[in-house]
């Protein structure tokens, strides 16, 4: 197959439309419901608790409005109302995922809490039980837990919850990536004692943004309502015995997200065919795909590859820019996310993980070993892996994953990532 460049954009993941979602914005606009009451918001909450199998969804803005509100109820739950100008995790540390998208843990900063990292595993590439436990040994008194399933696959749950269990420590489960995932049959965002998923514009379905709460607890459901819409207090006028925050979905937005729930199905399917694709595709390739357990049943939100050690080239990665030294049949991600770049498709690099990022340099990091941060560059010397979530990050990246891909388009993708091992 010769190698061009693609016409149009092979985009990693963006939004696929399908009609209806106009029609719904169009009801939204003819009957004036333009703001954040109205019959899209309503029939969208009964679609997704019916979907997920959970008793409430709270519509909100986006997905990190659902973590903030999930964390701020466990906050008060665990340590109580704070002043008003504290936080609810003022001074209390949490056990959060270190390869993940930020919007996952920063929430945990916004209520005053201070996020400590726990390893990532293989199987899964999410949040390592033994590392988790390896934390707890650690610290005892962490009561709060933040576990995402990336790329939309499910963690190792049960395990995690077990640990959580024994250790007293609530949960909340960060599943924007994973919607219509299951784990032992059943679905993630109901796993954690607080739950939340996305539509942002490049998840498996999206209202352009928004997101949710989902629980089983009337009460819940009912206060992140109250806060969502700037905690006001059942009175004449606006009466306010709590802070509040503007994180109510637009019905506007909820049309587009409407439009969209009877599509998630097709979606993933064409997700998994995309991920079946390239695990032929790259089958005698010294790679793998990002794996998922027999338990499990993702929604293959991104397809990832990872690099076997060997067959890596020498590369750096700085703050702000890459490098690499070219040698033959090997790769790197750099370099094959470069030459996707040149023939007009986008990868991405996988998470960085947290606790390389500038902002939570200072923050701990638990290794299954329990050593940390110290152990950082530990397979880089050849020490065994130790850091795995480092090691994901230095040989891993995110493919073109678009469900409006062709197939023909994706054998190109195939060829040109191929090339990178000549
Ligand atoms: C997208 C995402 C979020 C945030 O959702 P938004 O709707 O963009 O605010 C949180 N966590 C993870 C893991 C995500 O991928």
């Amino acid at each position: 197959m010769k190698l061009e460049k693609f016409q149009h954009k092979i985009w990693l993941s963006s939004p696929t439309m399908h009609g209806e979602e106009l029609d719904y914005v169009k009801l939204a606009y003819e009957t004036n419901w333009m703001s954040t009451v109205g019959e899209n918001i309503n029939e969208i909450e009964r679609e997704i608790a019916e979907l997920v199998g959970c008793k409430y969804a709270v519509a909100l803005s986006c997905g990190t409005a659902a973590l903030h509100l999930a964390t701020k109820l466990a906050g008060e739950k665990l340590y109580g109302m704070p002043k008003p100008n504290e936080g609810t995790l003022r001074g209390h540390k949490v056990f959060c995922d270190d390869m993940t998208f930020d919007a996952s843990v920063n929430p945990v900063a916004y209520e005053d809490g201070e996020a400590v990292f726990i390893d990532t595993e293989y199987d899964t590439w999410n949040m390592d039980p033994q590392a988790l436990e390896k934390a707890f040994e650690i610290y005892p008194d962490v009561k709060l837990v933040v576990v995402a399933h990336l790329y939309g696959t499910p963690a190792k749950i049960d395990e995690i919850k077990e640990i959580c269990g024994r250790h007293g420590a609530l949960i909340i489960e960060d599943a924007a990536e994973s919607l219509g995932a299951t784990y032992k049959g059943k679905e993630t965002g109901t796993f954690g004692d607080y739950n939340a998923i996305s539509f942002n514009g490049n998840k498996i379905i999206t209202g352009s943004s928004g997101g949710m709460f989902l629980t089983d607890s009337k009460a819940d459901a009912e206060k992140v309502r109250k806060w969502s819409t700037q905690s006001r207090e059942n009175a004449p006028w606006y009466q306010h015995e709590e802070i509040g925050y503007n994180y109510r979905m637009s019905n506007v937005i909820a049309g587009v997200v409407r439009g969209q729930i009877p599509h998630l199905a097709e979606h993933i399917a064409q997700k998994k065919a995309i991920y079946e694709r390239y695990k032929e595709g790259f089958k005698d390739l010294p790679v793998t795909m990002n794996p998922y357990s027999p338990d499990s049943e993702p929604n293959f939100w991104l397809s990832c590859m990872l690099i076997d050690r060997e067959a890596m080239c020498n590369h750096v990665r700085g703050d702000n820019e890459a490098a690499y030294v070219k040698e033959p049949g090997k790769t790197c991600p750099t370099e094959i996310l470069e030459t996707l770049a040149k023939y007009n498709a986008e990868g991405r690099p996988i998470w960085k993980p947290m606790h390389m990022q500038p902002i939570y340099r200072m923050n701990a990091f638990i290794t299954r070993d329990g050593n940390g941060r110290a152990n950082s560059n530990a397979y880089i010397q050849g020490a065994g892996t130790i850091d795995v979530g480092a090691d994901i990050f230095d040989r891993g990246l995110c493919l073109p994953s678009d469900n409006k891909m062709t197939a023909e388009e994706q054998d190109m993708v195939i060829e040109i990532a191929r090339s990178c091992f000549a």
